[in-house]
């Protein structure tokens, strides 16, 4: 009954039925081979988890009827993650999935000035995404947005509140409180933020932040930048 399954809100039917497919399908037939009558926990990802029993069960299609559900109001503060996309894959992926633990929102990867472009595999994220959604216990889902400079970003989220790690920050300047409703959280690729995008975000009134003295790769600021902000 433990693990956990997803389910996007369009195959879910009037809260009453579910439809489970792909890999989600296969993994509960042939890895935990559930049957007809198992229960099953599955979320929607957008705030609600339901309690359901199989009533149809293959390798590609798991049929189950929802029974009673839990559910997580939006959080009061959102974070995204605006990460500066780096080249090293798995790097990459790390970021990512922590990134989900730590309870982002949203995440938006871009091509910041110094990023080295990267191939983005765009469904591959999503279900890296989804696992760490599920393996966390997750409510909503976090989304992937794919933006092309940082001038983008901050017209895409136009209204939040900005606050960029940035190595070049004097040590005493240290993460504060969330204080608006949508908060975006810079972190630079391999090569760090370039002048004009720090500029551009001290014009906006934004935070520029330091996680201390030592220069961290890029992934592992996401994780301390995203760990100032767990409550
Ligand atoms: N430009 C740097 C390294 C960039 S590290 C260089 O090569 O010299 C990648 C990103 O991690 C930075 O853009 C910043 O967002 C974050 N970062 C790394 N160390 C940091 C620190 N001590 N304080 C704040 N942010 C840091």
């Amino acid at each position: 009954m433990d693990t956990l399954f997803y389910a996007p809100i369009e195959d879910f039917e009037d809260n009453h039925w579910v439809e489970l497919k792909g890999q989600e399908a296969q993994h509960i037939s042939k890895v935990l081979r559930k049957q007809v009558g198992s229960e099953i926990r599955v979320a929607n990802g957008r705030g609600e988890i339901y309690f359901c029993e199989i009533t149809e069960i293959n390798r590609h299609l798991v049929v189950a009827k929802c029974g009673t559900s839990t559910t997580k109001p939006e959080p009061s503060f959102k974070k995204t993650l605006a990460f500066g996309a780096i080249k090293k894959r798995d790097r990459l992926e790390f970021a990512i999935e922590k990134a989900v633990e730590l309870g982002v929102w949203e995440i938006c990867l871009f091509n910041s000035d110094h990023t080295e472009r990267p191939k983005i595999n765009r469904d591959r994220l999503h279900t890296l995404i989804v696992s760490a959604f599920k393996q966390s216990g997750r409510y909503w889902l976090p989304e992937l947005v794919i933006l092309d400079s940082m001038d983008e970003v901050l017209e895409h989220y136009k209204g939040a509140g900005w606050i960029m790690a940035h190595e070049k920050a004097d040590s005493t300047s240290k993460a504060g409180k969330l204080t608006k409703k949508n908060n975006v959280l810079f972190v630079g690729p391999e090569g760090g933020f370039s002048e004009r995008e720090v500029e551009l975000i001290k014009k906006r009134k934004g935070e520029i932040v330091s996680l201390g003295v030592n220069r961290l790769r890029a992934e592992t600021a996401v994780t301390a930048l995203l760990s100032q902000y767990l409550f």
